[in-house]
């Protein structure tokens, strides 16, 4: 989609330090990391957000969760424990609106979170 920061990442137009990638989900390190492993994982097609990603046909959600824990694995955080957090709406401070899961590990993360 025109004027889609991460439709640019996908593209290749932007640079992103990417991590892993499937046939339909990408995954790249958040520029602001919150954490010592903070990656975001995004379908390649567009969806603005967690409903479109979950309406899309296919099990396009399953492979970008499938491909969180994939990342959580190659960073050595899946036994200490990760955070898969999908920002929906403004009040929760989703920003971009292609559908992205934020990916957290490597310290301890409270709960509730801000
Ligand atoms: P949201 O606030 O929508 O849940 O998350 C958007 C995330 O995208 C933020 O954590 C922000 O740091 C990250 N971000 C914004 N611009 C860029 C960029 O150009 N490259 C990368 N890698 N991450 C970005
Ligand atoms: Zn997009």
């Amino acid at each position: 989609m025109a004027d889609c920061l991460f439709c640019a990442i996908v593209a290749g137009d932007i640079p992103a330090q990417r991590v892993a990638e499937t046939a339909r989900a990408l995954a790249f390190r958040d520029i602001n990391p919150q954490a010592p492993t903070h990656v975001l994982v995004i379908p390649k097609d567009h969806h603005p957000g967690l409903a479109a990603l979950a309406a899309a046909a296919d099990g396009l959600l399953d492979e970008v969760a499938a491909l969180a824990h994939q990342v959580a694995e190659d960073e050595g955080v899946s036994e200490t424990g990760y955070r898969v957090v999908f920002n929906t709406g403004p009040e929760a401070g989703q920003t971009v609106f292609h559908a992205h899961a934020h990916l957290l590990g490597g310290r301890p993360l409270t709960w509730p979170p801000g």
